[in-house]
């Protein structure tokens, strides 16, 4: 039988999956790149295969800039190296000698050789930059008789012994195991002696004998410096790929989400020599200032250095510019004075690699006599500030795209400009780490409970940390006068969480190190125990928690922000509501841009101190009649929350859901507490404490709670329907708006539920209606929360004018895998986060997801101009965001400081589309 091409190409496939290195290896693939001259092998683009500095490389080769030349060793040989037992493909060893040989003709100079010595050096280039994880080795090529052809070539001795001793005791420390301290002691020793501060007052005859010295050094560990060029080659070559897996990589590796098997290049150059005398230098440019983003070169450089002394700190390095803000006494050395020439083309290099690569760029130079060399350029690591400056400047300089700018912009540059964030000078001692649960960094005084809290923030106004087991509505107070929270229980989508967010405080969630005696007012780490009033910092981006006060950098909107937010506005679909149970929460999101409230939850209302007693009247009432007066103390209450939210968004679209929690949240837990109840409402304890135990739930979660508690009591929802629709009916009468109210039921989990409370809501309204004679647009709808709901869509919307989904509970009752703390997926109950009833941020596509696309379909079908829209915490989620536009929903909602964020996601979205 004859195989169909694409057949056989699947089986090719499937062979190479199951043995990818031996299969593609075996055979005379390309495993090493040459560059030189204005020439390169490759596709610049292939980072994948070349690493970040090999495709660089291969880049500025090909535009002809003055780049060393060289070659690369392709990732592809280290996960060869890896899957076989750190052994390489056969055709390796030719490949090199291929490329060494091409190197030492481009150069003139002869690997080995005694009289015209070609060194190199043997760098790690992943695909992803992994700033000083991996190792390097410089002079390659050096031993005793080499040694001396470079001495007569350069005519200087002090120079040949001083690239010597680097090499040595580089090849020591990485390939041979021999510490650097051993070596580093052994020169400190030397200068202590001398009575000198700086490597570059050491004589040759000084450096000749810390060749020796080293050597000893070595040989005393039962170690032998390899004298052979090509065995130090192979020697380095096999440490270089060897410290892919070293602890520190790896750790970065997991910090950063980058996959172990990306493996790393080797980009194996010639030597260029920065140490050569006062003509020489070494340097590091930043194409523009990549703390602020301003246009020009900013950088520092070290005469008569090499590369490793910039980043050492030996020696203070100068700056490239003298109108930099660097000491007074360092400008008048700056590159610009002492080597104008080299500073001119360092400038116009800057902007050719601009705008070749179309963002910023990070770039190490050499000066060798007199004569500039680039070693390497990547994209620039920016803080956020520089990125929103950079990207807008780069539009206005037509080097990209708006739509370009935009990808350049992501979630964590938002979040970081929202708020504030710790001064990065800063040393910090981290004493925990929890869930980075609310965004920003704040310092203040440790306080464990919210009664406590109010009274020392009214005695002066200081900063507090509140510091709870968890959080409930009781500590809503608390949460108000407190710069941060930070709880030992909880996950993400705490009570914690979701009201700091709300507010816009920094919270640490779940930070489960820590164990609170509140009897002591104190919590302990370990053995460090923290008292009230210590001082704490919070950093909510990371998680971590820091010893004593931390200074911090306040939030900035400036004028780029503003015109990213216009382009963004201007191509996003997808509306972007926010989650508003205030007129102060309704204000921020709209300062954000915010296109109306997705989720106005009432019951936070019914928590405000001034009103629970109400509430509680209400719900431990003996029948209707006494429910019915608490609840009309409640009515006027509601409303006017009503009236101040509507105000706040004029005729943006509100939608608020009906009571949803279990009752029992309203009740005290504790028989002190409803003592102080019973007693503030006139009623007797025991009965109090009788009903209370009656109203608590097994379940909280699936219980008496949401339509429910509208189907037992329809008063309660009749009081609230009653109060949406007057305060609409008065501020249209009033005030000339066009409030259109959107009431949302909470819970359905089938038709009938949504049919009997649509109902009665219906006629409550029409009764409002009457008594204002007037009319109202106005519409009823539920979420979609349980998965019954999902696959019931199709009837429910028989009765729903629009879908807003529930994630939080949608993913709970799906048991939808979530994230754990290292990013990896879990299904719901293996991760013990998510099992104290936290859903994690980003959406479970292929569970919660999927039921989403049955409910929309289902949904339309029976209404074809259903609105959806999703107000879980999932919808202030990047990535969740970029699936509710690809399914087709009309809107995500999120908490207030999220909505730019949600915002630019959705823009994402549509760039991802055009793709
Ligand atoms: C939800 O379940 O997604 C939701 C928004 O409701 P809550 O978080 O208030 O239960
Ligand atoms: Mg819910």
């Amino acid at each position: 039988m004859k195989l169909e091409g694409n057949v056989l190409k699947k089986i090719q496939h499937i062979i190479n999956k199951i043995m990818p290195q031996r299969i593609n290896l075996a055979h005379k693939r390309k495993l090493v790149f040459n560059f030189a001259n204005g020439e390169a092998e490759g596709d610049a683009n292939n980072r994948d295969l070349l690493g970040n500095k090999g495709a660089g490389l291969l880049a500025m080769s090909k535009m002809g800039l003055p780049v060393p030349p060289g070659f690369t060793i392709t990732t592809q040989v280290c996960n060869y190296f890896y899957a076989n037992t750190r052994s390489y493909p056969i055709d390796l060893k030719n490949q090199v000698n291929k490329s060494l040989t091409k190197l030492e003709k481009s150069m003139h100079l002869k690997f080995g050789d005694i009289n015209n010595p070609l060194l190199v050096s043997v760098r790690s280039g992943a695909k992803a930059s992994m700033p000083g994880m991996m190792d390097t080795i410089l002079n390659i090529g050096l031993n005793d008789q080499t040694l001396q052809g470079l001495i007569k070539k350069s005519k200087d001795q002090r120079f040949g012994y001083d690239s010597y001793r680097r090499l040595i005791s580089m090849y020591a420390d990485v390939v041979l195991q021999v510490p650097m301290e051993l070596f580093e002691d052994a020169l400190s020793e030397v200068k202590k002696d001398l009575n000198i501060d700086l490597d570059t007052d050491l004589s040759a005859d000084d450096l000749k004998n810390l060749v020796k010295t080293y050597k000893e050094i070595i040989i005393k560990r039962g170690k032998q410096f390899p004298e052979d060029p090509i065995e130090q080659l192979w020697g380095a070559i096999g440490a270089v790929f060897n410290s892919w897996s070293n602890p520190r990589a790896k750790a970065y590796r997991q910090l950063n989400a980058i996959p172990e098997d990306w493996g790393t290049a080797i980009i194996i150059q010639a030597m260029v020599f920065g140490n050569k005398g006062a003509d020489c230098a070494t340097g590091v440019a930043f194409t523009r200032n990549p703390s602020t983003g301003e246009n020009g070169i900013f950088g520092e450089y070290l005469q008569n250095a090499q590369g490793e002394d910039v980043v050492a700190g030996v020696r203070t390095p100068l700056p490239l510019n003298s109108a930099s803000d660097h000491i007074v006494s360092e400008r008048s050395s700056a590159l610009d004075l002492t080597f104008p020439h080299i500073y001119e083309k360092l400038c116009d290099i800057s902007r050719k690699l601009e705008s070749f690569f179309h963002a910023a760029q990070d770039i190490e130079f050499t000066i060798e006599s007199g004569k500039l060399f680039i070693l390497q350029t990547r994209n620039a690591k920016i803080t956020a500030q520089a990125a929103i400056k950079i990207a807008v400047d780069m539009v206005s300089e037509g080097l990209i795209t708006k739509e370009n700018a935009l990808l350049r912009i992501n979630s964590s540059h938002i979040e970081h400009l929202l708020h504030p964030s710790l001064d990065p000078k800063v040393k910090k001692n981290i004493i925990a780490k929890g869930l980075p649960a609310s965004p920003g960094a704040v310092s203040g005084q440790v306080v464990f409970n919210s009664k406590r809290a109010s009274e020392l923030f009214k005695i002066d106004g200081r900063k507090l940390i509140l510091v709870r087991s968890e959080t409930s509505a009781e500590d809503i107070q608390g949460m108000i006068v407190s710069e941060g929270i930070l709880t030992c229980k909880g996950g993400l989508t705490s009570h914690a969480a979701v009201v700091a967010r709300g507010m816009g405080k920094t919270c640490i969630a779940g930070c489960t190190t820590i164990h609170i005696y509140e009897e002591d007012n104190s919590f302990k780490i370990g053995n460090l125990i923290i008292k009230e009033g210590d001082y704490i910092t919070l950093d909510g981006t990371t998680g971590e928690v820091i010893l004593g006060q931390v200074k911090t950098c306040p939030p900035t909107m400036s004028d780029d922000f503003k015109k990213i937010m216009q382009w963004v506005d201007n191509i996003r679909r997808l509306r972007v509501r926010t989650n508003a149970d205030t007129a102060k929460d309704a204000k921020v999101g709209k300062q954000f841009g915010c296109d109306g409230i997705g989720l106005c939850r009432t019951e936070h209302m019914f928590f405000d101190s001034r009103r629970i007693d109400a509430i509680r009247e209400m719900i431990l009432a003996d029948d209707n009649i006494e429910r019915q007066k608490a609840l009309d103390k409640i009515l006027p209450m509601q409303k006017e929350d009503f009236i101040e939210i509507y105000r706040e968004m004029l005729d943006l679209p509100v939608t608020i859901r009906l009571l949803d929690p279990p009752l029992h949240e309203f009740i005290p837990q504790n028989d002190t507490e409803l003592a102080v109840l019973a007693q503030r409402i006139g009623a007797n304890f025991e009965i109090i404490k009788r009903k209370a135990d009656k109203l608590t739930e097994t379940n909280p979660m699936l219980g008496h709670r949401g339509c429910r508690l509208g189907i037992s009591y329809p008063e309660i929802y009749k009081t609230q329907v009653r109060a949406i629709i007057e305060a609409a009916c008065e501020l249209n009468n009033n005030e000339g708006l066009n409030i259109k109210p959107e009431i949302m039921i909470p819970l359905i989990g089938d038709y009938n539920e949504l049919k009997y409370i649509v109902n009665y809501c219906h006629e409550e309204i029409n009764q409002v209606l009457k008594s204002y004679k007037r009319t109202l647009d106005y519409e009823i709808g539920t979420m979609i929360e349980v998965p019954r709901a999902a696959l019931t869509a199709d009837d429910i919307a028989e009765y729903a004018m629009f879908f807003s989904f529930g994630t939080n509970d949608l993913t709970q009752t799906t048991l939808g895998i979530s994230r754990d703390d290292s990013g990896s997926f879990l299904p719901t109950y293996l991760n013990e986060k998510i099992y104290t009833a936290d859903p994690f941020v980003t959406l479970d596509i292929n569970g919660v997801g999927e039921l989403m696309k049955i409910a929309l379909k289902k949904g339309k079908d029976t209404r074809s101009n259903l609105k959806c829209g999703i107000c879980g915490e999932h919808g202030g989620d990047p990535e969740s965001v970029i699936f509710c536009h690809k399914i087709g929903l009309d809107y995500v909602s999120c908490s207030p400081y999220r909505v730019p964020i949600a915002k630019l996601a959705a823009a994402h979205a549509v760039l991802q589309d055009k793709k």
